[in-house]
């Protein structure tokens, strides 16, 4: 069994989109409201609180008069944030990530919890609880029905807001389909600068996707309102002291829908790839090892290198030779895949790297250089 992550856009009337506001806030209130009890009781008592006793604390907390507004929501989502913060928390204590910080209004994600079991969804609606029917859309992908009473489960579902709209994101349970995978084709890649990546057995590479077009024009618009911005901060400016006005604050919301947009498309270029690649059913699969010193040593490179996503190929490459059971090979640093002649065997020790073409002394192959060195990766044998 594997996840799959869905997502599905809703579409909540002025009433319902209201109350999602209302869920997110009081998700961070929740959260923060943990690590502020989780901190003081440690001052206090030197001891970790559990997540269990803050939880009950809560509880006690909406009870209250004063913390009424908590109870307009489902009371499964503080509970869920609580526990949110206890996972941060455990994370920073097994030194996977930071000590979790509070969540702000601006800078944290717009996000809640809701429990899959009050989920009740039919063509064109899903039912949250306390918040009622809300028109979505999403290509049937869904699974129909009354969650509890069907017994139908979806994983970690949660509510979220990007900055335009709103929308569902769900793990859903499928079963894995093993592909009958070729013994005799070993697939090389190889990466490069002016195309994303040249595959031995495809006879055109993958485009830098960041030479297209709208690609291009994309960037542009984003560099323009970088400098919009600055500009009006620094027209704001007040001695030292930098104002964030309304236009300010809607330019850099503009900023980060476009910026968002763009990696998506990096990230669906990269996905398509990848897809094409292990759909050819390949035994295996081998990449180069990245030089990733020497590559970030040149500014020029370094930049190329992060727009092209080269660790995010490598890494979805992976990922997908794992899932249909592809054998997964980075080549030792050292091997000499761009000078070698994948006709003979003769390396060619002069090539530069402004030779596009490698021309064979010893048997006259002619080839791409970047072609020949994706061959040679395919023929190549660790030791
Ligand atoms: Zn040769």
């Amino acid at each position: 069994m594997m996840i799959k992550g869905i997502k599905v856009k809703l579409y909540p009337t002025r009433e319902q989109e209201i109350l999602l506001w209302k869920s997110a806030g009081i998700a961070r209130f929740a959260y923060n409201w943990a690590k502020r009890f989780s901190d003081t009781y440690y001052r206090i008592f030197r001891k970790t609180v559990s997540c269990g006793a803050m939880r009950k604390h809560f509880t006690k907390l909406r009870r209250r008069k004063k913390y009424a507004w908590l109870n307009e929501v489902s009371s499964e989502i503080p509970q869920q944030a609580i526990k949110d913060f206890d996972n941060a928390r455990t994370r920073y204590f097994e030194h996977i990530s930071k000590l979790p910080k509070f969540k702000t209004k601006k800078k944290s994600k717009v996000s809640f919890f809701h429990n899959n079991n009050k989920f009740v969804v039919e063509d064109g609606y899903i039912q949250l609880e306390k918040i009622g029917k809300i028109r979505m859309s999403d290509e049937s992908r869904l699974p129909r029905g009354r969650y509890k009473k069907d017994k139908i489960k979806v994983t970690n579902p949660r509510i979220k807001h990007n900055g335009r709209y709103w929308y569902l994101s769900v793990g859903i349970e499928c079963e894995e389909t093993p592909l009958k995978l070729n013994p005799d084709l070993s697939v090389g890649i190889d990466l490069g600068i002016k195309e994303l990546a040249i595959v031995s057995n495809f006879e055109k590479p993958f485009c830098n996707i960041n030479k297209t077009k709208s690609v291009r024009k994309l960037k542009k618009r984003i560099r323009r309102l970088k400098r919009q911005a600055s500009r009006k901060y620094e027209k704001n400016r007040r001695g030292q002291q930098f104002i964030k006005t309304n236009n300010i604050r809607k330019l850099e919301q503009k900023i980060k829908i476009l910026e968002q947009h763009l990696t998506n498309i990096r990230v669906n270029h990269t996905h398509q790839a990848t897809n094409m690649i292990a759909k050819t059913k390949p035994s295996r699969i081998v990449m180069e090892t990245l030089n990733v010193k020497g590559m970030l040593k040149n500014r020029h490179l370094a930049d190329a290198v992060q727009e092209q996503g080269f660790y995010r190929f490598i890494q979805y490459m992976k990922y997908k030779s794992e899932k249909y059971g592809i054998k997964f090979i980075q080549a030792d640093r050292f091997y000499p895949s761009s000078k070698t002649c994948s006709c003979c065997g003769n390396i060619k020790s002069d090539l530069k790297l402004s030779d596009r073409i490698y021309y064979c002394d010893n048997c006259g192959m002619i080839l791409d250089r970047d072609k020949n060195a994706s061959i040679n990766l395919a023929n190549y044998q660790s030791a």
